[in-house]
This record gives structure tokens, C-alpha cells and sequence, in this order.
């Protein structure tokens, strides 16, 4: 969005009188750059000083860009400081010509430095100051890092041309120090300038505004020349009035005519990556420094060229030092910027599925006990309203959905939004807490709402579970929430409670028991458990495997019920939870899942299993050892063995978990971060756990399955996350991928491996072999990168 210009605020007729000025100061500086290149061609026939023109004319010309930058206007506060900065650098160059025209031209002693020296030094900190403010304007922050790569690049790069081509001429007759140090600065002075701009183009290239560009031609234009003008005058060559002055003269235009043209937009937030030539550049300077020190030493060239290689030297060990630091210092930044997109949804501004677990967990967890009720509401039919109506109508429901239901909580009550039309709340207090709750969001819902000009009404199911807080996680909470608004929408119920007296209670007991059963291996009645695979494939071609090709496949547990059918985990996992049959359920699937392994890797194709594994599975002591013995039991190396865990299990003793999670790697099991994002604590951790993979939560894919467009927020997660993974050492795993779109942004966004329906849907192992025979015919579904 841009900004308003400030000065659509000054009345028009002051505006007019401002560009009427603007514009006779250029034709005047134009005229004396005219002026005086037409008396180069005259001159050549009368050699010798023209007072009027090299002191008038080029003062005309270094003057009018001085008033023009100073007087330049920029809605942008820093801009404007940069373009006066710059102004003041012109001034000064005015005066160090005037004074070198008038004075030091006629002095007894013109090698030894003088008021022109300082005039014309002094416009070299005032140009930096300039530039770097305007680049400070385009909302590009200079770190100090890239600054004193800068300086590296200019000193290494003045040791170089002082070895070369000065050489010995620098300081005839052994002149004073203060002489050579006064000639040194210049080459140095030019040269760090043309790198600034150099580097300050390439951060800023993306901005990169006529303003900006005409400035960059001028400064660079200037630069050049006074280097040419330094070797001409080591070679006695230079002639007062003869072309290499119209070359300044021009610059010095082009600097003046740059704050009128268009100004870049500042790009808010946005991210910028140092090319990587801008790292490689103060490399190989520093390097050029130390041979040139080397040279020095053996004689080869003059002692003068070892000072700025020194230095150069010196500040090369000053800015890797700094760049540790810098690098840490960005880390940071990332993780900072991560949780600020990740934990607000963007269409409501509600707290997201995220936010709203951390809300629900740290309910759960304060103390002191008190019984906690979870809301999850799902608006009814809302697919209709998107697909008679519009998209827009849809996300004007959504909104204001959240207001409406925002507007009848307590003053410690959170409302969130899960994802799609799904919202959260949490209330302290019992289920009729809970209840009285959803009451106040039915009758919240009882007024139409307006969408596009038509009255529609909505409504919500509701589902309630309550629990003591302590007593139950929010994983846990969330789904027996989940369950009771399905059955509310099922049975249009409008609201209803999650309670375990609910369901006849011979029932449950009884299926409890089944599937006690059915875990032990006593099939018949009780139906078995069994494993099905989905496949992972690789997004990209790195390390020698192919894009499009297999790389793993996760175990998902299944219920083969006699009566029910195949139920899958949400049907029962939640009742095994609560029976303490995770770690007997634990055992099945890892058999299952590494019998099914051997067979692919005695054909040759070493497959890793993935095996899901739950918070109490991790902690429970025997863990590393049933994990081992399964292995070995099956004949198979650590690394066919990939381990999930949620950031609730992660959390739930951090140390004890690392410890064994530790110990497990140290033998080659791999270990991934499942539903990654869905927690809140996680990012903290990550660096000091011993994970190889980071498996996006579902809902991320979600977001961007609905927005596949490379800029929306879900894709600026994803890569952030991506990004913040991949520096360290992680590869990241997107599933529940659905689609092409979605797959192809997943690509771009630096995704490694991807599982979903859109690849495959999980299988019974035996069909692996024929789904990859299909899959390989198909590959063209992943497109090889070229
Ligand atoms: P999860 O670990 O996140 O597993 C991925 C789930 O996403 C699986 O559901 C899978 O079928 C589903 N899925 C895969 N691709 C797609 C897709 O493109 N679209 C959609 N909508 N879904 C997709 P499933 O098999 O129902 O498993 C649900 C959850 O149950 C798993 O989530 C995991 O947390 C848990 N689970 C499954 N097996 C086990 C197990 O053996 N032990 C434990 N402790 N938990 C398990
Ligand atoms: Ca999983
Ligand atoms: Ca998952």
C-alpha cells in the first residue's frame, strides 16, 4: 500500500512556485555543464587556467546539485536525511576545487596537503553517510557485518591498486607521513565507494528506483574518475579543463537530477539475502591483502601498499568474528518473525489453531486444579455459503463468526480459530460451564447474518469436553471435543457434551476389551491390528536420489474390527489412550511395520519404516530396549527405523525424552518431528534435540492448499519454517498433501519430501510393490527439475 505524499498537503500554488525553482536551477546547471564542455574543444588551442570556468562554472554546477539535494523533498524522513547528506558532500566539493584552482594550484609545495585536501576528503564520510541513509530509507538495514565487508573490499582493494599501479610514485621523495596517508585515502575513499554502491545496488536491487539508479551512475561516474585522475597525476598526464573534468561535471549533474525522479517504495518487511558474491568479494580481498603483505615483505613492492593491506587483514578477523554473531543474531530474527506469522490467523485475527493449543495447554496446566471446558464449533453447511454465494461471502461469514462469538465470552475465556470453519473456545468451569457457553454462541447466531445483501442464517454444532486441569492434555481434550461435535452435527444436535457416561458403558467396556484383545494377538471376535504404509516422496534431486522418487513410508495403525470394518486411530486411539494400551499398541505396529521393512530390504530396496510414538511411549523406561530389541528381532540396522513424535510428547519431560532420544540416535535411529507447528514450544527446543526431520502440521498444508499462491502467510510459514529447518540440518516433510497446486508451491517453497493422497493414500504393505510400478509409469505427477 503506499503512503500518502506528505506534500499533497501543501497548498497546489506553493508547489508550483517550488517546481518552477527546481526547474531553473537545472536549466542553469545544466547550461554551465554545456558551457564548459564546449570550451574543452576551444582550450586545446589556449592551454592554461580559465579562472570563470574551472572555478565559476564548476562551482555553478557543484552548487545547483547542492541546493537540489538539499532542497530535494521525500515523504521517507531517512531519505531526506540521505539527500542532504549528500548535498553537504557537493558543497564540499565545491570548496575543495575552488581552493584547489585558486591555491594549492599556485602553492610552492602543491604534492603537500592542504584546505583542498581536507575539503575533498571531508565529501567522502558525508557521501557514505548519504548513501547509507537512503538505503536505511528503502527499509534495507545495513548490518554491521556487510558494512566492514565493505571496508575490507575497499582497503584490499586500495593495497592492490597502490602495489600496482601507484607503486612507488605515491610519495616522491619520501614525503611525510601525513602526505602519504592524506594520498592513500583517496584510492581507498573511491574505491570503498564503488563498492558500497556495488554492494547497496545488489541488497537494494529488488527497489532498485530510477532515483537510485541516476544516483549510482553519478557517485560511481564521480568515483571513477577521481581514480583516474589520482593515476594521471602519479604520471604528471592531468590537464586542468580537459575532459576527465566534464566526466565530474556530469556526474555531478546526474547526483543532482537524482531525488526528482521516482522514488523506490520502501519494502516493508521484506527479505532480502545477501548474494552470495557480496560473501565471496571480502574474501578474496582479504586474501589479495595477505599476498600483497607477503610481497611487501619480500621487497617487491613499496612499504606504502602494506598499510591498507594490513588493515584489511585486521578488519577481515574483526568481521568474521562478527559474523558468528550476525549469523546468530539472524537466527533469532527468524524465529521471532516464524511465531509472530504463525500464531495469528489472518482472516480473523483471531489467535490460530496454534495460539490457541498453547491457550488450551497453559489452561490445563495452571494451577491451582480446576475443571477446564473446550468448545469446538463448526459452522453448519458452510460449504454451501461458499459455493452458492462466494468465497468473499464466505470469509465475511468467518469474520464476522469470530466478532459474534468474541462479543459473548468472559473476560478469561479465548476463542480461536482451528482452521477452515472450525473455531475453539476455552472456558474455566465444568461442562455446564461449557454448556451455558455454547448456549450464549446459539443465541448469538439467532439475527441473520448479511451476505451480500442477502439474510442467511447460520448456525453452529457445538462440541463439549471438560476435564480437571492436570488430568488430561490438550491433544486429548481437543479430540474428545472433536468427537462430541461430530456427533452434534451428525445428529443435529445443536450442541453436545463429550462425556464417557454417554456411550452405553457395557459398550465401551467392551470394546476397550476387544481391542485388548486384538493387541495381544487373540484375533477371531476381536478382529486384528495391522499396519498400513503411505509413501514419502522426494520434492527434489539432491544426493543422489531423484525427484518423484521413494525415499519412506509411515506406519499408520488400523483396527480390522470384525463388526465395524477397518477403523481407523480416531476411532480407537483415543479409547486405548485412556486404557494404557498405547505402548502394547506401540509393539504390534512396530512389528508390523518392521516385518514389512525386511521384505523391501532383502529385495534390495532399503526403505526406512516411519513409526508414530506417543508422548507416554517415549517416557516409559523400557523404551530405547524394545526399540532395539525390534530391530534386531527383524534383522534390520538402526537406520531403518524413523521414529515420530509429537511437540506434546517432546514437551512433556523435555530432558528425559532428549535423553533417550539421544541415546537412541547415537545407534542410527532417526528421529522426526511430527505435526511440527501444531505445538507452541517447540521451536525453543529445537536446536538441542537430535532430529533429522520436521514432518509441517497438517493445517500449514491446508492453508496453502486453499491459498497456493507463493506469497499468502501459509506459504511465508512454510518457508520460513523450511528455512529455519534447512540451517539446521533438517529436512522438512509436507503431508497431507492433496493436490498438484499444493504440491508444486510445497517445490518452490523448499520442501523436501512430501506424503499425501496426491502421491498415495496409506496401503496395506503388501501393495507397495504395485503402487511404486504405477507410480514410476506416472512420475510425470512430479515433474523432474531440470
Ligand atoms: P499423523 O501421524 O499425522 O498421520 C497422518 C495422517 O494423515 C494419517 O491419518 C493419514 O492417513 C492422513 N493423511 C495422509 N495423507 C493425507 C491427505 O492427503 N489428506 C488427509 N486429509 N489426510 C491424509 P490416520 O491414519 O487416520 O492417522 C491419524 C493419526 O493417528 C496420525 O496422525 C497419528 O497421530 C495417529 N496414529 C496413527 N497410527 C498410529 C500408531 O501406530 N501409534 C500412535 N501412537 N499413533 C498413531
Ligand atoms: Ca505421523
Ligand atoms: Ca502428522
Amino acid at each position: 500500500m503506499a503512503t500518502r505524499p506528505r506534500r499533497s498537503a501543501e497548498p497546489a500554488s506553493a508547489r508550483r512556485r517550488a517546481g518552477m525553482a527546481r526547474a531553473a536551477v537545472i536549466t542553469i546547471m545544466l547550461a554551465s555543464v554545456a558551457t564548459s564542455a564546449a570550451a574543452v574543444v576551444w582550450r586545446r588551442k589556449h592551454p592554461g587556467q580559465i579562472l570563470w570556468i574551472d572555478v565559476g562554472m564548476y562551482a555553478v554546477v557543484y552548487l545547483s546539485a547542492a541546493v537540489l539535494l538539499l532542497a530535494a523533498s521525500d515523504d521517507q524522513p531517512q531519505r531526506a536525511r540521505g539527500w542532504r547528506w549528500l548535498g553537504l558532500a557537493m558543497i564540499a566539493s565545491a570548496g575543495g576545487n575552488a581552493w584547489f584552482s585558486l591555491v594549492t594550484r599556485h602553492s610552492s609545495t602543491p604534492d603537500a596537503p592542504s584546505l583542498a585536501d581536507v575539503f575533498d576528503l571531508a565529501r567522502y564520510p558525508l557521501t557514505y553517510l548519504g548513501i547509507f541513509a537512503l538505503l536505511r530509507g528503502s527499509a534495507v538495514r545495513p548490518q554491521a557485518g556487510q558494512a566492514l565487508d565493505g571496508l575490507v573490499a575497499g582497503l584490499g582493494a586500495a593495497a592492490l591498486v597502490v602495489a600496482t599501479v601507484i607503486g612507488g610514485s605515491l610519495a616522491p621523495g619520501g614525503g611525510s607521513v601525513l602526505q602519504v596517508l592524506v594520498n592513500l585515502a583517496y584510492p581507498v575513499g573511491d574505491l570503498l565507494l564503488l563498492l558500497v554502491l556495488a554492494a547497496g545496488g545488489s541488497v537494494i536491487g529488488s527497489t532498485l528506483s530510477r532515483s537510485a539508479a541516476l544516483l549510482a551512475v553519478g557517485l560511481g561516474v564521480n568515483a571513477v574518475a577521481d581514480l583516474v585522475y589520482l593515476v594521471q597525476q602519479a604520471s604528471d598526464a592531468y590537464v586542468e579543463g580537459g575532459w576527465l573534468d566534464q566526466v565530474w561535471l556530469v556526474g555531478t549533474a546526474a547526483i543532482g537530477l537524482a531525488p526528482g525522479l521516482a522514488q523506490g517504495r520502501p519494502v516493508a518487511g521484506g527479505r532480502h539475502r545477501t548474494p552470495r558474491l557480496a560473501f565471496a568479494a571480502p574474501a578474496v580481498f582479504a586474501l589479495l591483502s595477505v599476498l600483497v603483505i607477503g610481497l611487501q615483505q619480500a621487497g617487491l613492492v613499496c612499504w606504502q601498499a602494506a598499510v591498507p593491506a594490513d588493515a584489511a587483514v585486521l578488519v577481515a578477523v574483526v568481521r568474521a568474528a562478527l559474523g558468528v554473531r550476525e549469523l546468530q543474531h539472524a537466527k533469532a530474527h527468524e524465529l521471532a518473525e516464524l511465531e509472530r506469522l504463525a500464531n495469528t490467523d489472518e482472516l480473523t485475527g483471531l489467535p490460530n489453531r496454534r495460539a490457541f493449543r498453547e491457550h488450551l495447554r497453559e489452561a490445563l496446566q495452571a494451577p491451582p486444579a480446576r475443571p477446564v471446558s473446550l468448545l469446538v464449533l463448526d459452522v453448519d453447511r458452510f460449504k454451501d455459503v461458499n459455493d452458492s454465494l462466494s468465497h468473499s461471502a464466505g470469509d465475511h461469514l468467518l469474520v464476522e463468526l469470530g466478532e459474534r462469538i468474541s462479543a459473548v465470552l468472559g473476560p478469561d475465556d479465548v476463542v480461536g480459530r482451528l482452521g477452515g470453519d472450525e473455531f475453539a473456545i476455552v472456558t474455566f468451569g465444568d461442562s455446564s460451564a461449557g454448556l451455558r457457553v455454547a448456549q450464549a454462541v446459539h443465541a448469538a447466531l439467532a439475527e441473520p447474518f448479511t451476505l451480500e445483501d442477502l439474510p442467511v442464517h447460520v448456525d453452529l454444532s457445538i462440541g463439549v469436553a471438560s476435564a480437571m486441569s492436570a488430568t488430561e492434555t490438550a491433544a486429548a481434550l481437543l479430540r474428545m471435543a472433536d468427537l462430541a461435535m461430530y456427533r452434534a452435527k451428525r445428529r443435529h444436535l445443536g450442541t453436545c457434551v463429550h462425556d464417557l457416561g454417554h456411550e452405553p458403558a457395557r459398550d465401551r467396556l467392551h470394546l476397550t476389551e476387544q481391542l485388548r484383545a486384538a493387541l495381544r494377538g487373540q484375533a477371531g471376535a476381536n478382529g486384528r491390528v495391522v499396519v498400513q504404509v503411505q509413501p514419502q516422496v522426494s520434492l527434489r534431486t539432491q544426493g543422489g536420489v531423484a525427484a518423484g522418487e521413494l525415499v519412506g513410508v509411515e506406519a499408520l495403525a488400523r483396527w480390522q474390527h470384525p463388526d465395524e470394518g477397518l477403523l481407523l486411530p480416531g476411532a480407537f486411539l483415543p479409547m486405548a489412550e485412556t486404557a494404557g494400551l498405547l505402548g502394547l499398541l506401540l509393539d504390534v505396529v512396530l512389528d508390523g511395520a518392521l516385518d514389512a521393512c525386511r521384505g523391501w530390504w532383502v529385495t534390495g530396496r532399503q526403505l526406512p519404516v516411519a513409526v508414530n510414538v506417543g508422548a507416554s511411549d517415549a517416557l516409559s523406561p523400557d523404551f530405547a530396549v524394545r526399540i532395539i530389541d525390534a530391530l534386531q528381532r527383524h534383522g534390520l540396522p538402526p537406520r531403518a527405523l524413523v521414529l515420530e513424535l509429537t511437540e506434546d510428547a517432546l514437551i512433556a519431560d523435555p530432558a528425559a525424552v532428549r535423553a533417550v532420544m539421544t541415546s537412541l540416535q547415537a545407534r542410527g535411529v532417526q528421529f522426526s518431528i511430527d505435526d511440527f507447528g501444531s505445538g507452541y514450544s517447540s521451536l525453543a527446543y529445537l536446536r538441542e534435540l537430535p532430529v533429522q526431520e520436521l514432518k509441517l502440521d497438517r493445517t500449514f498444508v491446508a492453508d496453502l492448499a486453499a491459498d497456493p499462491s507463493p506469497g499468502s502467510s501459509a506459504a511465508a510459514i512454510v518457508r520460513t519454517t523450511a528455512d529455519l529447518a534447512h540451517s539446521l540440518g533438517l529436512r522438512v516433510v509436507a503431508e497431507g498433501v492433496e493436490d498438484d497446486d499444493t504440491l508444486r508451491v510445497l517445490r518452490m517453497l523448499d520442501c523436501d519430501v512430501v506424503q499425501g493422497f496426491h502421491v498415495a493414500e496409506p496401503m496395506p504393505p503388501e501393495r507397495l510393490r504395485s503402487w511404486l510400478d504405477r507410480w514410476a509409469a506416472r512420475d510425470r505427477a512430479l515433474p523432474r527439475q531440470r
